[in-house]
């Protein structure tokens, strides 16, 4: 069985190399390294510089990506061009996002409800792996100019409540950016351990049940965990993803133009005005995080906030977030007084009156010395250092050495368990068909890192038969994989509607030398950029080919009810995404397939389409 001792070692080449921890934030992002001589982490800065880099991509009109505090700017100047936030986007279908209600300025693709969201920008069509890749790529630059070396490995953090395929998209965004991805761990656990309370719990058998109350920029975040010989398990999590600083920094400007005898609309008018006073309700949110009184001016408008005024406002803000903290105490089966240690997390806990609300509500002190924009990617480091190998003292667990996973529509590898998983370790997810009536599904299990099954090694296969003929999409097939603690990978496949199931037992570490093993994590970083242009481009194809079938199928049912010319145009549309289909052109296709749903979307809104309605979200196989 691999340890993660050896799967470092067996990486000779960057044998003495710094694994870096990232804190990949909504509103800002960070890299911290142990350092070499004081071993205690440390967030990378350049000189007289903040460690913080915000997450804002800005694209200019000759095709260069800026990232950071220089795109910052470009939000007023560019918002159509600017993107933010694209944390928000990751492992999302158009549907989650309009569910939610997002607000953004720049321009997200609906293309067929139940695919992943796409950004458009100019002729280029971005996915939100994308653009994280972009913030990531700046993060592992700085750092490399900042250490004088290069930087291929990292530990990358994720709130505690991002699923699967958040999780992955999360990796791929590494990876896009030439780095290896040894591990994702959540947020909140980083913090814990950038504040020690793995090491301080291991000297006793009693389990410690940790709050983490996590404020940032435009999110807050709740989770409650249980620590227990070093392992950290979340027992509840929740938050408001629309909920940070940035609302103090509203209500501050709402209060100012009161004040002023300013009207909403006339502040919505004049944006200039309106963006002045954001930056200065912002100021002045931090500078009474020190200080009693803040005065300053714009123009001839005179500007005074008090502490005590900044605590009505955001009051309500709070009271929020109070709640939230009630109900992640009720999902764990637990009250307030059961917790022992309340960890702050995120630049809005520097507001004392949030530090004295959450001491109050939990009925204790709150650990608050880390730096709260730092911590979590403090604790990354600190993961990452174990990872490495040189902290002696904490337990190396048994992991899987090399990604598992199945093969899907277009010959692409679709990850159920990550490698570096611990073992034991389980996971299952949902596919359906591709195409009507298909009676059977090939399971096809494979290991590797890279994004084409063929690229990867094989393991095992089989047939699950006598599936229900039913339409393209229908079909719930669960498969199930389970990795015992001996390291054996069982793989089952359930139809879950008429509940026929197989399945099939196989031995992963088989044959398989560390040479190999490295070697395949080596080629999926040479081969990142072109696999996933190619996973995108094999994506739009399927995408492509299923909105014809399903077009063709509505068409066949409905042709009575639309017009001759919906008609035209619908054959018209569909024959460009056919040709489309044909060329190696990703956006080409997002572009034909946008133009197809733009034509078939009212008349198929007024024919209800029970088959596309009633089709499962999911990858085909
Ligand atoms: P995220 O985790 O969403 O990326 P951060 O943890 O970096 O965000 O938090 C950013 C927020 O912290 C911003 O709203 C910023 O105004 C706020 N902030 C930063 N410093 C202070 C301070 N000294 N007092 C109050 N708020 C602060
Ligand atoms: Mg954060």
């Amino acid at each position: 069985m691999a340890k993660i001792a050896i799967n470092i070692a067996t990486g000779s080449l960057q044998k003495e190399e710094m694994i870096v921890g990232i804190d990949l934030g909504t509103t800002n992002s960070l890299v911290a390294i142990i350092h070499p001589e004081t071993k205690q982490p440390i967030a990378l800065r350049e000189h007289n510089s903040s460690s913080l880099v915000p997450s804002v991509i800005y694209f200019d009109e000759a095709g260069n990506v800026i990232v950071g505090e220089e795109a910052k700017k470009y939000l007023e100047i560019s918002p159509e061009r600017t993107i933010y936030s694209a944390k928000r986007l990751m492992g999302k279908t158009y549907q989650d996002i309009q569910q939610e209600g997002q607000l953004l300025a720049y321009q997200i693709i609906d293309d067929g409800t139940d695919q992943l969201v796409k950004v458009k920008m100019g002729d280029r069509f971005y996915s939100p792996v994308e653009l994280s890749s972009f913030i990531l790529a700046e993060l592992k630059q700085r750092a490399e100019h900042i250490l004088k070396t290069p930087v291929t490995k990292a530990v990358i953090t994720v709130p505690a409540y991002f699923n699967d395929a958040q999780r992955q998209a999360t990796r791929d965004a590494g990876k896009l950016a030439g780095l290896d991805v040894l591990r994702i761990i959540n947020e909140p656990t980083a913090a814990s351990l950038a504040y020690g309370l793995d090491r301080a719990n291991q000297a006793t058998t009693e389990p410690q049940l940790i709050a983490v109350y996590d404020l940032g920029g435009g999110t807050f975040d709740i989770s409650i965990l249980r620590l227990l010989d070093g392992v950290f398990e979340v027992l509840s999590t929740n938050g408001n993803t629309f909920l940070g600083g940035d609302d103090f920094d509203r209500a501050i400007v709402a209060h100012w133009a009161q004040a002023a005898n300013i009207s909403l609309q006339e502040l919505s008018r004049n944006s200039l005005l309106a963006q002045g006073l954001r930056v200065k309700a912002e100021a002045a949110k931090i500078y009474l995080s020190g200080a009693d009184v803040f005065e300053d001016k714009l123009n001839d408008l005179s500007l005074v906030l008090t502490k005590k005024e900044l605590e009505t406002l955001i009051e309500p803000l709070i009271a929020k977030t109070m709640v939230c903290c009630k109900q992640a105490l009720k999902d764990a089966g637990l009250s307030a007084s059961d917790i022992q240690t309340v960890v702050m997390v995120g630049g809005s806990t520097r507001t004392p009156f949030v530090k004295h609300r959450v001491s109050d509500f939990f009925g204790k002190l709150v650990h608050d010395a880390v730096n709260p924009d730092e911590v979590v990617a403090l604790g990354a480091a600190i993961q990452a250092d174990v990872l490495a190998g040189h902290n002696k003292d904490i337990l190396l667990l048994d992991i899987t050495p090399l990604s598992l996973g199945i093969e899907t529509a277009g010959g692409l590898m679709d990850v159920l368990i990550p490698r570096n998983a611990k073992i034991p370790s389980k996971a299952s997810r949902q596919y359906t068909t591709q195409v009507d009536g298909q009676g059977s599904m090939r399971i096809s299990v494979f290991q590797g890192e890279r994004d084409l099954v063929k690229d990867n090694r094989k393991l095992a296969e089989f047939n699950l038969i006598n599936i229900p003929g039913m339409p393209a999409g229908l079909p719930k097939v669960e498969v199930g994989f389970l990795i015992n603690a001996d390291g054996i990978l069982m793989v089952s496949a359930k139809e879950l509607r008429s509940g026929i199931e197989q399945s099939i037992e196989v031995k992963p570490q088989l044959g398989l030398s560390d040479d190999q093993v490295e070697k395949m994590l080596l080629d999926s970083i040479t081969h990142a950029k072109e696999d996933i242009a190619l996973r995108a481009l094999t994506e739009a194809r399927t995408e492509g080919e299923q909105l014809l079938q399903s077009t063709e199928r509505f068409l066949q049912k409905n042709a009575s009810v639309l017009t001759k010319e919906e008609m035209l145009q619908t054959a018209a549309a569909m024959q460009a995404l056919q040709m489309a289909i044909t060329l190696d052109n990703k956006d080409l296709i997002h572009e034909k397939i946008e133009a197809l749903n733009d034509v078939s979307r009212p008349y198929a809104e007024r024919i209800m389409d029970e088959a596309i309605a009633g089709a499962m979200k999911g990858k085909k196989i």
